[in-house]
């Protein structure tokens, strides 16, 4: 009875795989977690800044109060560490949240909206929830990085209300042209553009926010700022797209201590620091090792390395030995031969490179 009466695009929602978790793989291998290192889901590896977890701790007894509905605050501070008004920025539970307040907006059913394989699986969830029509554009490989097909790109914006950039992207690591993107802000279409790893680029577009009133930039603090266990994440887009972002919102999507934590990260700019010196010098470690081992790994500005091998069950394989890693196969255009690493602590990393050294 439940299949006649459930909606037909919730039948054709693709599941969310996410990254395996510490416990699920210490019981199945029977290793203890302590053991077991994490570089499936492209968390920060020196964990949350301490003034974060302070907040955290000094606010505990507030939580019988609502917090701010828009987080006024954060929007303040997050001003100062963007370089735009609050008014240009909209919070929620996690970008995620703001992602799909984005379809909400602009998407009707049967409409377009473009992404790009292999990206992150969400955009495809939301766009099929909604009822709006999938427009799939397939990165390109090259030898040293993925790219964009920057023709079929602008073909398929003509044929599509909504537009999703990742950059860097997930899993790839590869950046967004800025030409493609201004000439993708030219056309009708809003440009959906996710920064969720900006900060290990160096490289943001989020000041063109200033000239494109079409431009929603995703951001969040569950990389750089190590907080993805509070669900914060935010956008910046013209006035008017945040007014229409805020109707369908959730008043108060962002708690109470992730308000108060994100703002406290904010603050502690040494920590942020830190976070991205650690990426840049352990993705550089990473792909110099897995090159040294002749294998085929992707230039990457995000926090995490896609490489290639031949070798059969290697992901498991470094399970087995406690060391989590992302299969890609569920990522469509890659398959069992792709695996996504995220940047550790230097120890992490050598972990990593000496156990893949003895499975291969
Ligand atoms: N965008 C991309 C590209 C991601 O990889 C992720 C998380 N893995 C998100 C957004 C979601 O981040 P958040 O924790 O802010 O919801």
């Amino acid at each position: 009875m439940i299949e006649r009466l459930v909606k037909e695009e919730i039948k054709r929602v693709p599941p969310y795989i996410p990254g395996r978790g510490i416990e699920e793989i210490a019981r199945t291998y029977s290793l203890p977690p302590e053991e077991i290192i994490k570089l499936a889901s492209n968390e920060n590896p020196l964990g949350a800044s301490p003034k974060a977890i302070e907040a955290i701790r000094a606010n505990a007894g507030r939580v019988n109060i609502y917090p701010e509905a828009m987080a006024d605050e954060l929007r303040e501070a997050l001003s100062h560490y963007v370089g735009l008004s609050p008014e240009n920025i909209l919070v929620g539970n996690g970008s995620d949240d703001v992602m799909e307040q984005c379809v909400k907006v602009f998407l009707s059913r049967g409409e377009g909206a473009v992404i790009t394989p292999p990206t992150f699986s969400y955009y495809k969830i939301l766009i099929t929830m909604y009822g709006a029509r999938c427009i799939e554009v397939q990165l390109k490989e090259g030898e040293i990085e993925y790219s964009f097909d920057e023709a079929a790109l602008l073909d398929a914006a003509e044929q599509a209300k909504l537009l999703f950039i990742c950059s860097p992207n997930n899993p790839t690591g590869n950046l967004v042209p800025e030409a493609l993107l201004r000439e993708m802000l030219e056309r009708d279409v809003i440009v959906v553009l996710d920064e969720a790893y900006a900060e290990f680029s160096g490289t943001s577009f989020a000041h063109l926010v200033e000239h494109y009133e079409n431009l929603v930039v995703l951001r969040t603090f569950s990389k750089a700022f190590g907080l993805a266990g509070l669900r914060v994440g935010y956008c910046l887009a013209s006035e008017e797209v945040v007014d229409y972002l805020a109707r369908v919102r959730q008043p108060f999507s962002v708690n109470l201590l992730a308000q108060l934590a994100a703002i406290a990260a904010l603050d502690d700019r040494d920590f942020l620091r830190r976070s991205v010196e650690v990426v840049r010098e352990g993705r550089r470690y990473i792909i110099e090792q897995l090159r040294k081992l002749g294998i085929k790994a992707f230039r990457s500005h995000a926090n995490f390395v896609l490489f290639r091998t031949d070798k059969q069950g290697l992901v498991e394989e470094l399970m087995k030995r406690g060391i989590i890693t992302r299969g890609c196969e569920s990522f469509p255009g890659l398959d069992a031969r792709y695996v996504r690493v995220s940047v550790g602590t230097p120890e992490q990393n050598r972990r990593f490179v000496e156990t893949l050294e003895e499975v291969l």
